[in-house]
């Protein structure tokens, strides 16, 4: 009973800090302000009818109900990145003291962490992109008309790895948890930008900051540009790292196959059932199903990761 009122306890502290925490709140007015802008901008192009595609509004529809759903599990998220700075902290590993960082300024502190968290995002991207980790991070793919709200399609399980990483990222590099949080709110901006079904590539600046024309070529359902532009912000991760691809305005399809488009439940339950299917095969007494992965996997994943296995491929 005690776990359980300790439990019961943190879930409440957690709900205030939420409710309580000014950056959250900005970070909200932020996103609808914006939000508001998109919408007069797309009025007065439409010379103010209404008269959206019926499948985009699906698409709005379905990435609200992900934005509400990640409200609601962002209390789990915290409370399951708990016991990992626990045991982070218990075994010791060699860090950066946060004494370290106390003489810079907040100017440039907060540019800083910006750039490591982007770093951690890189690679968290990348690891979404390997097989495995595919059909959750299939859902925020599975988008097929991109639109600011786009950024909010985020399965919870995503939002759980992410989480992990940057707590284990702030606690090596001993950074002030409020440096991080002051960047919350442009990165949370510059996300929803780089969805806007606009062809803006920055000009001179596209290797400096990331654009919703490279961000579209991420999500082209094109084997040529699948697991490319995994940069959230820089992309000079993906210049440095091999994976950036922008060959020019993106004409193609966006979307990924195999998945559900707009079908909230059936997108959150997507990698459970896929897992499933691998599970069944995996456990299956023949010697061809120990070597295969199902076929939804196989069918919308190989053609996703960053380095392909051969031994799944697909014709
Ligand atoms: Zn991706
Ligand atoms: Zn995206």
């Amino acid at each position: 009973m005690d776990v359980l009122a300790d439990f019961a306890q943190r879930l409440q502290e957690l709900f205030l800090f939420l409710v309580n925490n000014r950056l959250e709140s900005l970070s909200f007015a932020a996103t609808i302000a914006f939000l508001f802008v998109i919408l007069l901008v797309d009025l007065h192009r439409r010379g103010y009818r209404f008269s959206w595609p019926r499948r985009l509004l699906k698409s709005v529809g379905a990435n609200i109900a992900f934005w509400w759903v990640s409200l609601l599990f962002a209390p789990a998220v915290l409370l399951l990145t708990y016991p990992v700075k626990q045991f982070y902290d218990a075994i010791g590993l060699p860090g950066i003291d946060e004494s370290f960082w106390q003489g810079v300024p907040a100017w440039l502190l907060v540019p800083l962490a910006i750039v490591c968290y982007d770093f951690a995002n890189y690679w968290n991207h990348r690891l979404m992109h390997h097989r495995w980790f595919w059909p959750v991070h299939a859902i925020h793919h599975s988008d097929p008309d991109m639109n600011a709200l786009t950024a909010y399609r985020i399965h919870f399980l995503e939002s759980v790895i992410m989480a992990l990483s940057y707590i284990l990222l702030l606690s090596w590099l001993g950074f002030p948890t409020g440096s991080m949080g002051m960047g919350a709110v442009l990165l949370t901006l510059h996300s929803m930008y780089v969805h806007l079904n606009v062809d803006w590539d920055h000009g001179p600046f596209k290797y400096v900051i990331a654009s919703p024309r490279m961000h579209q070529w991420h999500h082209a359902d094109l084997p040529e540009a699948y697991g490319k532009n995994l940069a959230n912000i820089f992309p000079v991760f993906d210049l440095v790292f091999g994976t950036y691809y922008v060959p020019g305005p993106c004409h193609e399809p966006l979307g990924a196959k195999g998945v559900p488009e707009n079908d909230v439940v059936k997108l959150i339950l997507y990698p459970f059932a896929v897992w499933g299917k691998l599970a069944l095969k995996l456990f299956r007494p023949s010697r061809k199903a120990q070597t295969s992965v199902p076929d939804d996997l196989a069918k919308t994943e190989t053609h996703r990761t960053v380095e392909p296995d051969a031994s799944t491929a697909t014709p």
